[in-house]
């Protein structure tokens, strides 16, 4: 038998004992963890089979059609990012201990990196984590931090030692977002939704054996979160005529009299789309299992730049009926970059190109790293953390 045909298999065995519509979604995607069918080229009791990743794609495509419910919904910052980072850099006791509650949505992970003093040079945070018998103690800020309003964990990243150069003095810890001394504040964004919060951290302890990877190794396990969180962010693989552009094209339809340039913008918006997507599956059959490479961040200014181009052309065809909002009440989401009008659409899509590393930081990735041209300066990288001015 193929492994197409096993993963489909199994794909029919969990529909046919788990209905999608009478199964609670923890329910079903417990099973579907436990038949290795969650992140298929995961080892087998860690959600996988150590299967090609390929295969991912057929059995997503298949549970979707039966309207299964998706992980990478529920839980998109555990589901693209936490997962690939406790796989590659966890103990068998963490793998086992957040992988499947992580799945099942019972456990809502959220992103530690960002500081008011550092965001796209995240390696010159200031965050404390010290050392204290079997325990660490933190102290400092975060900001931007997506959905920890709902979180139990959070993947954190803290100064263990200043006197290292800004990239080898830090240590990448799981965070308990429910425990004392932490303390989650609402940011409100232009949407009037308040989807991300600043994060406050005092005295939080945290036992040594949450960290992930070893002491000061904090930015090369980072680095694998941000090289999934691109992916994440920008790789979704929808359907052709999916996803913002089915936008577009129902509003097109419901409407008339348009004229020959929003025609060839809507043309030129629609073959952008189609480009990316199949970018986006050429990028994903490429991908070996582990780390993504820099080309992650070629979806991710490309989604970045088209999902604002064509939130501009809606609210364009929608005329005045496009500055119509449905309201500002404070709300706390329950999942990211969702939108329920194109008006709101329209307003999200801004953060598109600051969310995830911004497009400036993205072209320097894809200038140094894949297109060898010379180094951003960089006067800070040698110098030992604490020596280093900031504001
Ligand atoms: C919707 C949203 C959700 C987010 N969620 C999270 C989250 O869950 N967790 C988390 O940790 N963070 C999160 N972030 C933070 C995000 O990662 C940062 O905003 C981003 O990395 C930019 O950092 P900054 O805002 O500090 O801007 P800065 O780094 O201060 O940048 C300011 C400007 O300078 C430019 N710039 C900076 N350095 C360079 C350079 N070397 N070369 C060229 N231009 C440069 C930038 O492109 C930008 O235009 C989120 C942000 C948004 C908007």
């Amino acid at each position: 038998m193929s492994q197409t045909d096993e993963v489909l298999e199994r794909c029919e065995h969990l529909l046919a004992r788990h209905d999608p519509a009478t199964t609670k979604p923890r329910e079903f995607l417990g099973a579907q963890f436990d038949l290795g069918l969650a992140w298929v080229h995961f080892p087998e009791g860690a959600g996988g089979l150590g299967l090609s990743p390929r295969l991912q794609k057929t059995i997503n495509e298949r549970l979707a059609a039966a309207h299964a419910p998706s992980a990478a919904a529920r839980n998109p910052i555990g589901y693209g990012m936490g997962a690939p980072t406790i796989l590659t850099h966890g103990s068998d006791a963490q793998r086992q201990r957040y992988l499947r509650p992580l799945f099942t949505g019972e456990e809502i992970w959220c992103q530690l990196f960002s500081e008011p003093g550092a965001g796209s040079d995240v390696a010159s945070l200031s965050t404390t984590a010290v050392r204290d018998g079997d325990e660490w103690i933190v102290n400092g800020q975060k900001v931007w931090t997506t959905l920890a309003h709902l979180s139990r964990w959070g993947m954190l990243v803290a100064r263990t030692n200043p006197d290292l150069p800004k990239h080898k003095g830090m240590t990448y810890f799981v965070i308990d977002m429910q425990g004392p001394g932490v303390d989650v504040r609402p940011l409100r964004q232009m949407t009037g939704e308040a989807e991300f919060n600043e994060v406050f951290m005092s005295d939080v302890r945290i036992p040594d054996a949450e960290r992930l990877g070893d002491v000061g190794e904090g930015w090369h396990v980072a680095l694998t979160t941000l090289m999934n969180e691109r992916v994440s962010i920008g790789g979704a693989i929808p359907p052709r005529e999916g996803g913002l552009i089915r936008e577009a094209l129902r509003v097109w339809r419901a409407g008339q009299g348009w004229t020959d340039v929003q025609r060839d913008e809507l043309t030129k918006l629609w073959i952008e789309a189609e480009v990316l997507r199949l970018t986006n599956i050429r990028a994903s059959q490429l991908r070996t299992v582990g780390t993504p490479g820099p080309e992650g961040s070629v979806s991710k200014i490309m989604a970045a730049e088209h999902n604002k181009a064509v939130s501009n052309f809606v609210v364009d065809l929608l005329g005045a009926e496009g500055m119509l909002y449905t309201t500002f009440e404070m709300v706390r989401p329950e999942a990211t970059m969702a939108w329920d009008c194109p008006q709101k659409g329209f307003l999200r899509m801004r953060a598109n190109s600051i969310e995830g590393g911004t497009t400036e930081v993205m072209k320097n990735i894809l200038g140094e790293r894949m297109l060898g041209l010379p180094g951003d300066v960089r006067v800070d990288k040698a110098l030992p953390w604490k020596d280093v001015p900031r504001s």
